[in-house]
């Protein structure tokens, strides 16, 4: 199979490589093709604070990891957020197709709960107003690495999806690293453990994708 374009509601766009960074629609995109990768959209919510006394912009990123809750100043308050247990994943062909991530349930409950399991840690948390709660649905993998690089069985066909809620940081090495891969046709240094390659003749099932992708989320600050 080879790449010749991608088909668009407002046209056909042709092109012999094309780069399904489509998040937590990254699936359905493949799907259409006849493609599958495995990784689940995930919920992963947090809090900003109004101002605290104390606060302030030299404080340390704090993580308490058995409880998976982390905390960091932002704008005179905290930003923070938990790896829920159990994860809320999501199927989005089943949410159709004018959802939005902005459409996706939140629930702050989950929140108060992890406050109080810090509560001797950070008591900050129970106690500081929320200024801002909000959330968004990252994709999580069975192994905790991105998915990066030619899709297997798809000539011209890349992936750069399955974040493990760490997209961010890593987005320009992402983007720098493909552009050679597709360029000159490798990585410009090995990246056997995030490859798309990796799922070559493998075979997964959904359930068994789920719970690995749960472990991983729960122990993004490794097992506690
Ligand atoms: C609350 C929260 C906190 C986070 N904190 C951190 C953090 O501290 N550090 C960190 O590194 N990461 C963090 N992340 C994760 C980070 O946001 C994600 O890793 C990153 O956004 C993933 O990037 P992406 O490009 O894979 O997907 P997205 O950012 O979701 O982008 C995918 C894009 O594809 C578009 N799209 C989908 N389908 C199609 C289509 N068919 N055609 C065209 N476009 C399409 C979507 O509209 C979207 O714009 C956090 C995420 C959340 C939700």
């Amino acid at each position: 199979m080879k790449v010749t374009g991608v088909t668009t509601a407002k046209g056909t766009i042709q092109a012999p490589v094309v780069v399904d960074a489509a998040g937590a629609w990254t699936r359905q995109v493949a799907e259409v093709s006849g493609l599958c990768v495995p990784l689940v959209p995930t919920r992963q919510q947090l809090i900003v604070t109004h101002p605290v006394e104390g606060a302030h912009a030299d404080l340390p990123m704090i993580r308490i990891m058995d409880a998976a809750v982390y905390m960091r100043p932002c704008e005179g308050g905290f930003l923070w957020g938990v790896y829920e247990e159990p994860p809320r994943f999501f199927d989005m062909q089943s949410l159709g197709a004018t959802f939005d991530v902005m459409d996706m349930p939140l629930d702050i409950e989950i929140l108060r709960s992890a406050a109080a399991a810090v509560r001797e840690q950070l008591p900050i948390l129970e106690t500081a107003k929320v200024r801002e709660f909000r959330g968004g649905i990252p994709t999580m993998t069975a192994d905790g690495h991105h998915i990066l690089g030619p899709a297997p069985g798809a000539e011209g066909f890349y992936f750069a999806s399955g974040c493990n809620v760490a997209g961010l940081s890593i987005s320009p090495a992402v983007g720098e690293a493909l552009a050679a891969w597709i360029v000159d046709g490798k990585p410009p240094v090995d990246l056997t453990p995030i490859s798309a390659m990796r799922f070559k003749g493998e075979t997964w099932n959904e359930h068994e994708l789920r719970r690995n992708a749960a472990w991983q989320y729960r122990h993004f600050y490794g097992a506690a």
